[in-house]
């Protein structure tokens, strides 16, 4: 894949490792007992939580395509709109060859709840191709890509579901997209992440590395450290990871370790993170650069004040939960600690930051461009950047109110359940009393 560069885990993108139904089960299962988790804690009505317990609509579409040999190919498809109560589904389109109706469910629920936590008008979706874009030619992914359009044009709309880059796909796959579904109708509204020549934002892309950092700079003071003094190790080097480390960098922090799928690198006076090639910029270059070799195994176990999982889902687990030395972790990626590891962490005493916090921004630019799509309005470079960092900034303080409280009523919690991540609890709770409000109003 040379094109692409997706949000949230495009870095380490040697996710080739195919999944089995046991992981998508398992994927599955993460979002839904934390949401399970949530909903008995707020003691949720029966009948919306069942009703947000399950996706609204489950499409699943046949889409053939010519390859350049002139043999016709078909990729199974998917799109999964899971609560649309807040308003038009609102979620990316992965292509990647393990991609399942499971995944995306899980992944459309944790957009709701995305949605929901940093307040936009959006309810949650997801989408995919089960293709591995890296064996496809560029113009095979845009007949492939158009031929999903197509697929996917009577349930997709600015009013209905607004797709977005995600794992595998980037602009010029939103561009293909839009372009195709311009035949029904010429609203670009349809999706997010496009070229900034067709309506795009430039600060599409780094805006869920901003979140992230900003998302761990606020959480570095509550803990009365300071993102100068802080040591980072970042997973994935994509528009997360790469994002992120520059940025942590140039507020003062030593990004000590940065990683692909290939390996990383690392260098105990800092590296110069502009230096090392991100994957938009030179795919799985990143131990080209010249500093010590380090495994992904061993950036995860650092001894650093900041840890990044910004490559793929599930990298922290049970088997290597215990090996973590970082004294924060903040989530690039969607999902990338399972619930074993995530209470193994919170024994531990280690806070994780959610993705859905962290790496909120990417949504919140995708809302920016999408109302400026439906509205013809458009704000300056400064108004975008303020307002950007406000929303990401205030969901992080709802938040942190939350852990706050939570921890503030310690001496008579709940020890029954096992204890997950409390700022991912707390982002939850946020997140399903808002979509839960929604419902509730309408019943
Ligand atoms: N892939 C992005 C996410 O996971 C897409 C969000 C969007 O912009 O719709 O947050």
């Amino acid at each position: 894949m040379t094109s692409s560069d997706g949000d949230a885990g495009r870095g380490a993108d040697g996710d080739g490792a195919e999944r089995d139904a046991d992981d998508d089960a398992a994927a599955l299962a993460t979002t839904h007992r934390q949401f399970e988790r949530t909903a008995d804690r707020l003691g949720l009505d029966p009948a919306i939580r069942e009703r947000l317990a399950h996706p609204d609509r489950t499409h699943r579409v046949a889409v053939p395509f010519e390859r350049d040999d002139g043999t016709v190919e078909t990729v199974t498809g998917f799109r999964v709109q899971h609560d649309g109560v807040r308003g038009p589904y609102k979620g990316g389109l992965r292509y990647r060859s393990s991609v399942s109706r499971e995944e995306c469910a899980s992944l459309a629920a944790a957009m709701t709840w995305k949605c929901a936590l940093v307040d936009l008008p959006y309810g949650g979706g997801k989408g995919g191709l089960r293709v591995d874009p890296r064996e496809l030619s560029r113009d095979e992914r845009e007949r492939l890509t158009r031929n999903y359009a197509d697929a996917l044009g009577e349930f997709v709309g600015p009013r209905r579901d607004v797709p977005a880059p995600d794992l595998g796909t980037g602009p010029r796959e939103m561009a293909w997209f839009a372009d195709e579904y311009a035949d029904r109708s010429a609203e670009r509204g349809v999706v997010t992440g496009k070229p900034t020549a067709v309506g795009g934002l430039a600060e599409r892309r780094a805006a869920p590395g901003r979140s992230v950092a900003l998302v761990a700079r606020e959480t570095l003071r509550h803990y009365g450290a300071s993102v100068e003094d802080a040591t980072v190790a970042v997973q994935g080097y994509g528009s997360v990871g790469a994002n992120a480390a520059r940025l942590l960098d140039d507020w003062g922090a030593s990004v000590v370790a940065v990683s692909d799928a290939h390996g990383g690198v690392y260098d105990p006076d800092g590296l110069d993170t502009h230096a090392v090639p991100a994957a938009f910029e030179r795919p799985g270059a990143v131990t080209d650069h010249d500093a010590t070799f380090v495994s992904n195994a061993e950036l995860l176990a650092m001894d650093v004040d900041l840890l990044v999982p910004a490559a793929v889902e599930e990298v922290l687990t049970e088997a290597n939960a215990d090996a973590v030395d970082a004294s924060l972790v903040v989530e690039g990626a969607n999902g990338p600690t399972t619930p074993a590891a995530d209470a193994r962490l919170a024994e531990r005493g280690i806070p994780v930051v959610p993705d859905l916090l962290a790496n909120s921004g990417g949504v919140v630019a995708s809302y920016f461009e999408w109302l400026s799509d439906v509205t013809t309005r458009r704000w300056s470079a400064e108004q975008l950047a303020e307002r950007l960092d406000s929303r990401v900034v205030s969901a992080w303080h709802e938040v942190r109110d939350h852990v706050a409280e939570r921890d503030l009523g310690d001496s008579t919690a709940d020890h029954r359940s096992p204890a997950g991540s409390r700022w991912r609890e707390a982002a939850y709770a946020v997140a399903v009393s808002r979509v839960a409000g929604a419902h509730e109003a309408l019943s």
